[in-house]
């Protein structure tokens, strides 16, 4: 027996998302099948809101419903250290930690030649423009402690550092492979307190 079409629809939506096998989705829908209304509208609403309401900073490509960004627009952060980061959870991950207070820029991706992603495809030029336009004394090259993450630190090292600002990158503290969004706080602490110049 097939399901009816609303139902195989949204088992189908539910199956796009990661971790989320058929069977999940199956029981998703059906749980969904059983909540109140009001709950069901408020989670449609949230959904569409989140790619309505949301854009991206355009200085530091984090994504943000007022732009600038609330971080960009804050005089008392120190804007002569920008952290690079590879997409807006490690911003987030950062911000709990509340020890940084310089500013930051999302890369959105890494550079990965087994993927096709070049510096064209990540957000590299607008740090470029940043670092000709503003007074930037030191980069801090966060990206994850994967071998991408590497290759893009080493890439944006070579290409920052001719310009006379200084550019770290964090301590490993954080084990090979890890992602940033996901450390503990003292751990990123210690990463960022022990950060090494390239
Ligand atoms: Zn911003």
């Amino acid at each position: 027996m097939q399901y009816p079409l609303p139902i195989a629809k949204l088992i189908n939506s539910f199956s796009k998302l990661p971790g989320i096998g058929a069977k999940t989705a199956a029981r998703l829908t059906f749980y969904i099948l059983e909540m109140n209304e009001n709950d069901v509208t408020e989670f449609a609403q949230s959904l569409i809101n989140i790619k309505r309401d949301l854009t991206y900073c355009n200085i530091c490509g984090n994504i943000t419903d007022i732009d600038p960004c609330s971080i960009c627009q804050d005089e008392t952060r120190d804007r002569s250290v920008v952290l690079v980061v590879e997409d807006s959870q490690d911003v987030m991950a950062m911000e709990r930690m509340h020890e940084y207070d310089g500013v930051y820029h999302v890369l959105h991706g890494v550079l990965s030649p087994m993927e096709g992603t070049g510096p064209d495809d990540i957000n590299i030029s607008q740090l470029i423009k940043r670092l000709q336009e503003e007074e930037i004394e030191e980069v801090i090259v966060a990206t994850n402690a994967t071998a991408e993450g590497e290759a893009t630190s080493m890439y944006l090292s070579r290409l920052i550092k001719p310009a006379g600002i200084k550019v770290t990158r964090l301590a490993h503290g954080l084990a090979v492979g890890s992602d940033i969004e996901y450390a503990d706080e003292m751990t990123l602490y210690r990463a960022i307190e022990g950060r090494r110049e390239l």
